[in-house]
Formats: C-alpha cells, sequence, structure tokens
C-alpha cells in the first residue's frame, strides 16, 4: 500500500452541533412554557399528615397560611389539600373571619 500525499492534511475540527445550534429557547413555539428541571411534587394535605381529624378553629398560624394575602381563602388545588380536610378548613376560615382573627378581605 503506497501512500504518496506527503503531508497528509488532518482532518478539518468539523464545528460541534452543540456549539453551533443556536440554543434551543426554554419556551416552545406555541408559548406553552417547557419547565426543564422542574420535578412534578407530589401535593400531600398537611392535615392528613400530622393525623388531624378535626380541623381547628383557634389554630389561627395554621389556618392563616392556607389564606392569600387579601383574605381569600387557597384552594386546594394550590395546598393540595385533601377535599375533607378543605372543607373543614373552609368552615374554620369563616368562623375566624367572625371573631376576627383572619379579615374578610384586605383590600
Ligand atoms: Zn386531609
Amino acid at each position: 500500500m503506497i501512500n504518496d500525499t506527503p503531508n497528509p492534511v488532518p482532518p478539518v475540527p468539523s464545528p460541534s452541533p452543540e456549539t453551533s445550534a443556536p440554543a434551543a429557547a426554554p419556551v416552545g413555539p406555541a408559548g406553552a412554557p417547557r419547565r426543564r428541571g422542574f420535578v412534578p411534587r407530589r401535593k400531600v394535605c398537611r392535615f392528613c399528615a400530622e393525623q388531624v381529624a378535626q380541623v381547628d378553629y383557634k389554630q389561627v398560624p395554621i389556618i392563616r397560611t392556607f389564606v392569600t394575602d387579601t383574605g381569600k381563602i387557597l384552594s386546594s388545588r394550590i395546598t393540595g389539600t385533601c377535599s375533607k380536610h378543605q372543607r373543614q378548613l373552609a368552615r374554620a376560615i369563616k368562623r375566624n373571619r367572625i371573631v376576627a382573627f383572619l379579615p374578610f378581605s384586605s383590600f
């Protein structure tokens, strides 16, 4: 086998695809955000986790965490509260409004 090329040209380093390709936008074309690195975490009912049989309206510091700054009751979709405890919680919040531990609304 005879190879007469005196100075074999080294192969031109082709630009690697990951560096040459434009950075992919995290938001898709339809505007749907692809939350990369987002791990969907299973929400668990806080009262079930603490094995609370009946939500106590007198535990204002706990109940306050289920109310927005404007005084609205947070939905169970946001907090992960189960339906049984969400009903008890709603009643406790309404009770707390009447005894003025929680605001009906604050602007
Ligand atoms: Zn629960």
